[in-house]
């Protein structure tokens, strides 16, 4: 931990920091061959050479039972550590004398360089690791400096990126869609468009982690206009081969709406595909807000507002929202976050607090969509606390978009029927 703390400390200041573990080869033979109080001499008198050696910009520690660590303040090209972990190992050639022993050790070793290699201790700490367990396969007294193909999962995420630049062009991004129940009218008024990947080799990749990838990459823009198009074109479909008026909400990232041109290219959509405005509901998520003005936000979604497509704030409860910004930002449906639905049983206090947002939403004229509902018990709260609106597993899950044109005319189908029947009882 004090490693940790130490390294959290440093990145602050000079230009790259070394991460550096250091292992003494074998030690559990030692140990096994002389006892345990010889093996503890055997490590003081190892750190002993190594904090004489590592020279006084090092921070050393010992953090594991023959692991030791360092932290050096070094250039980009980490030559202080490559100087001084050649010190150390040279140090070594002589055999470490005391008492009447005279023991040949070797010190195996792995180095990682921030920023270069990553700039997260937690992603630092694995890279390590993943350096030194390299360098002890090579055998010992060897060092290691970590290189990103050592990391699979970078491997991993490279590879998805960039089979993600191709996933449109091959064919293998999918809409599917998610009914909006309305609780009181019984109609389907809405489905949420939920993107999915079928990746040629891994199968179905999920959004939460393929668009997380897409967002760093960039390619984010580019799939992002791709569903919008998608969408909107299928909503205008069912609008003309039916009698209802439904919806279609779009997840919208970040990186797509600070975009120059955004609204224009969404009115060029809209164009294109002839669906009504209204009918268009756009999802934003809290991390909009990160690290801008709130008036710089408000002006963009002022002019989204101006095309007359409607704005949703999606995963509400999540974030970072303030109740500030609901009051100035320009809103007609707040999403609660399927955590806060689906844990209000085990807490009262959440069920004060899912209360609380819905009358405050309400009294700001927006209306709620309650996601992630999954039991009937959750439904009916929800009903019970006047929530406008509920999409989940409860009422249906996301699905192709025949599939979810079905499950909608069956669900207004049975609601109906309730309705029919009630109305039977009271005659
Ligand atoms: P989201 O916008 O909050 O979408 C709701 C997610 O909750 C969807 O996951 C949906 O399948 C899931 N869900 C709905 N009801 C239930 C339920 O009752 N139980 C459970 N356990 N889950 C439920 P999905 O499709 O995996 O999407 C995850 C996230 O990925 C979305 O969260 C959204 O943030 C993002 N995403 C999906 N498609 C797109 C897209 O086209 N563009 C962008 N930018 N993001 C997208
Ligand atoms: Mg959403
Ligand atoms: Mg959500």
């Amino acid at each position: 931990k004090s490693l940790e703390e130490k390294l959290k400390g440093a990145t602050g200041g000079a230009n790259s920091i070394a991460v550096i573990l250091l292992n003494i080869d074998g030690f559990h033979n030692y140990n096994d061959a002389f006892g345990h109080s010889i093996g503890d001499a055997i490590l003081m008198n190892v750190a002993a050479v190594i904090q004489e050696q590592a020279g006084p910009q090092a921070f050393t520690a010992r953090v594991g039972g023959d692991e030791f660590a360092m932290i050096i303040n070094d250039n980009e090209t980490g030559e202080l550590t490559e100087r001084a972990l050649a010190r150390i190992q040279s140090a070594f050639y002589q055999p470490l004398k005391f008492l009447d022993l005279e023991l040949h050790l070797t010190i195996s070793a792995g180095t990682t360089l921030l920023p270069r290699d990553s700039n997260s201790v937690s992603d630092a700490m694995r890279h390590v690791d993943l350096a030194i367990n390299m360098a002890k396969k090579l055998g010992p007294g060897r060092t290691m400096s970590f290189r990103l193909e050592m990391d699979d999962r970078v491997k991993s995420e490279t590879d998805m990126s960039q089979g993600l630049r191709m996933a449109i062009d091959n064919k293998e991004l999918q809409v599917h869609y998610q009914p909006q129940y309305h609780m009181t009218s019984g109609k389907v008024v809405g489905f949420e468009a939920l993107l999915r990947w079928k990746h040629p080799t891994l199968g179905f990749v999920s959004p939460g982690i393929f668009i997380p990838l897409a967002e760093k990459s960039g390619s984010i823009v580019a799939i992002g206009d791709w569903v919008m198009e998608e969408s909107c074109r299928q909503a205008k479909s069912w609008i003309d081969t039916s009698t209802s008026r439904r919806s279609i909400a779009v997840n919208v990232s970040p990186a797509q709406i600070l975009q120059s041109g955004f609204v224009r290219k969404v009115g060029a959509v809209l164009a294109r595909t002839q669906l009504p405005p209204d009918l268009l509901c756009l999802e934003l998520t809290e991390s909009l807000f990160l690290g801008r003005t709130l008036a710089s936000v408000r002006v963009i979604l002022e002019d989204l507002h101006n095309l007359g497509v409607t704005l949703a704030l999606d995963d509400f409860g999540t974030g970072y929202s303030s109740l500030a910004y609901l009051s100035q930002l320009p809103f007609d449906k707040l999403k609660i976050d399927r955590s806060f639905v689906s844990s209000v049983h085990d807490s009262p206090r959440r069920l004060e607090i899912l209360k609380a947002i819905i009358v405050m939403a309400h009294s700001l004229g927006m209306e709620i969509v309650a996601e992630g509902a999954e039991t009937e018990q959750e439904i009916l709260l929800l009903q019970n606390l006047s929530a406008d609106q509920v999409q989940g597993y409860g009422i249906a899950r996301p699905s192709t978009a025949e599939a979810a044109l079905l499950t909608a005319n069956r669900l207004e189908a049975v609601a109906e029927g309730h309705r029919s029947d009630a109305m039977a009882h009271l005659a």
